[in-house]
């Protein structure tokens, strides 16, 4: 039987670091000794191709250009590989995958992103069970066809549609859920598929790469006491183009007119402003309660049950395309790439 061919790329993040000596600071290492850390890679039944960041990073340092990269080498390597595994520092591992969602268009293989709390040469390090897996996940396949067709999130004994994902826990081993959609697999003795909660293409098309991210974005938390002042000079700048908003419970936010108003204002001229939740689960329904009725008469676009990572992403990747605002907001709410209800 043919053997799968699976490239994987290390970006950085605690998986390959060492301690450095004079700060006690953990710093990126150079890949070939991480390889060498894992010799079970070599009996694998896969072929397994590596690629390398010239300068790994920890990926607080990741932003729209390091995705370009991420993006551009899967698009280049497309065809010669049958998965992807992606290996990058947990903290902004689910804004970076799921930025890759909206960035690869009619994706149709599996591109797995993964991680570690602990470097890969620790004792009680839970990288090699996170690699292995997510090398196994992505040469999953079905009478020769891959069986995920989605950017995914392994971490911990689970598979995650990555832009359902965030990361919660900086301390255990299981640092990331997705409140808002079940695992896609689980890896117990046996690897347990959840077949039916796999993102399908209802067309196959060609994959299409898409690269224009605008950045001129801000996320506004609400919180009693939020300032006029702070606010006006947020929403004056002249650049903005986005706006997050990260609203109470369903979508809620103070009803003062000073807010609402300045907020219609801004809608009128051209700001996209969307309505997520701070919660970690469940959706925003504008017009549930009293204080979201005015929101939803502006025009302020729903996320529902999106995360905010996702949502960060949603709106670099749409801002771009010059949408009238009734156009944006029926393209934001809906299901792009199954990352909102
Ligand atoms: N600071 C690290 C990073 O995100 C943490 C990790 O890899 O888990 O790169």
């Amino acid at each position: 039987m043919k053997k799968t061919k699976i490239l994987l790329l290390y970006t950085g993040g605690t998986i390959g670091m060492i301690k450095d000596y004079e700060s006690g600071a953990l710093i990126p290492f150079n890949f070939d000794e991480l390889l060498q850390k894992i010799p079970e890679l070599k009996i694998l039944e896969h072929e397994i191709e590596t690629l390398s960041f010239e300068d790994p990073i920890d990926s607080s340092d990741m932003n729209p250009v390091e995705w370009e990269k991420i993006a551009t080498i899967i698009y280049e390597n497309y065809e010669k590989y049958d998965g992807f595994v992606i290996l990058h520092g947990s903290d902004t591992m689910s804004y970076t995958a799921s930025a890759l969602s909206f960035m690869l268009e009619n994706l149709n293989k599996p591109v797995i992103f993964t991680g570690s709390q602990l470097p890969i040469g620790d004792l009680r390090t839970d990288a090699k069970e996170n690699l292995i897996t997510s090398i196994q996940i992505a040469g999953l396949q079905k009478n020769g066809k891959p069986i995920i067709t989605e950017v995914g999130l392994y971490f911990e004994y689970k598979l995650y549609r990555a832009n359902r994902t965030t990361k919660i826990n900086a301390e255990h081993f299981q640092a990331f859920a997705s409140p808002n959609y079940p695992p896609l697999a689980e890896s117990g003795v046996n690897l347990s598929i959840q077949s039916k909660s796999l993102w399908r293409q209802s067309r196959k098309q060609n994959l299409k790469l898409h690269t224009q991210l605008n950045d001129n974005i801000v996320i506004l938390k609400m919180f009693p006491g939020i300032s006029e002042n702070v606010i006006k000079h947020v929403l004056n700048l002249d650049s903005l183009q986005g706006l997050i908003l990260e609203t109470y419970g369903s979508g809620n936010a103070p009803t003062d007119t000073w807010l609402v108003n300045l907020l219609e204002e801004k809608i009128k001229n051209g700001l996209k402003v969307i309505n997520v939740t701070q919660c970690s689960g469940g959706s925003v329904v504008m017009g549930n309660y009293q204080t979201s009725l005015e929101l939803k008469r502006i025009g302020v676009v729903s996320g529902k049950d999106i995360t905010t990572e996702a949502a960060i992403a949603k709106l670099m990747y749409l801002l771009d395309k010059n949408l009238s605002l009734k156009v944006f907001k029926t393209i934001f709410e809906t299901s792009l790439r199954g990352e909102m209800l």
